[in-house]
């Protein structure tokens, strides 16, 4: 049995996980009709303390691909960490870990090293999409960040890493046999917002149905086909006719 701090620790670290997953669903492109997709204003505005102080806004020089802002970087990086459930090499926790940082603690947007005379020489100052060792190990003495103990907790808690096998959101799974996320919001197939286990199932009978119709409804008229001719054959065998003959005498 988990003693009580211990159990208080893990249901801080699973609120923390969920505040990645909710991060990990902002702009999430979703698989079935889903009432509202969240957007990183909203994120920045719930948890405006889950990432390092002005990083949500940082933009690097070059952030890669269509990128242009720091947190699309990390965002992309933690889904496919998220996708493999933390089972990912140690180079791949360095370029999580080294992309969320403080701008204002790096060296390169330092004014010491980045004031006019240095730009006169070397042009626009260079912001970079990585924080070097040192930066990251200023970070780390000054606390230990949220964004940093849920990657921490989910490193070795892999399995309750999910992605919603119906609308296809990221979500912290508490049992291991959890498929669906219950976030809610899915529109089912009769129009209601419905949680995802919910959705599925109805819209399963519905499919179920859909692909079955013929098989049932021709089950359905042997099952009549058989009633019918059982009658007849019942009635020539002289079954169900002693009512007759009584009335007969
Ligand atoms: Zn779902």
């Amino acid at each position: 049995m988990l003693k009580k701090d211990s159990w208080d620790e893990k249901q801080e670290n699973i609120g923390l996980a969920r505040t990645l997953a909710a991060f990990l669903n902002v702009d999430f492109q979703p698989r079935v009709e889903v009432e509202d997709v969240s957007t990183i204003d909203g994120f920045r505005e719930e948890h405006p303390d889950f990432f390092p102080q002005g990083w949500l806004e940082y933009e690097p020089t070059y952030a890669g691909g269509s990128f242009r802002k720091q947190w699309q970087i990390a965002h992309q990086f933690l889904r496919e960490a998220w996708q493999s459930r933390f089972e990912i090499e140690l180079y791949d926790y360095l370029k999580i870990l080294q992309s969320i940082f403080n701008p204002d603690h790096l060296p390169a947007l330092d004014p010491q090293w980045n004031g006019p005379h240095y730009r006169r020489w070397m042009g626009p100052p260079y912001r970079p999409a990585f924080a070097d060792m040192w930066d990251m190990l200023w970070e780390r003495d000054q606390t230990k960040p949220p964004y940093y103990l849920a990657i921490k907790f989910l490193s070795g808690n892999g399995w309750m890493a999910h992605v919603c096998e119906l609308c296809g959101r990221y979500f912290v799974r508490e049992h291991s046999q959890t498929t669906y996320c219950s976030y809610g919001g899915v529109t089912a197939i009769d129009g209601t917002q419905q949680k995802c286990a919910v959705a599925f199932r109805m819209k399963y009978i519905k499919d179920h149905w859909n692909d079955n119709k013929e098989e049932v409804n021709a089950g359905r008229r042997d099952d009549y086909a058989d009633a019918k001719q059982k009658s007849v054959r019942d009635r020539k065998n002289g079954k169900g006719t002693r009512e007759r003959k009584r009335r007969k005498r």
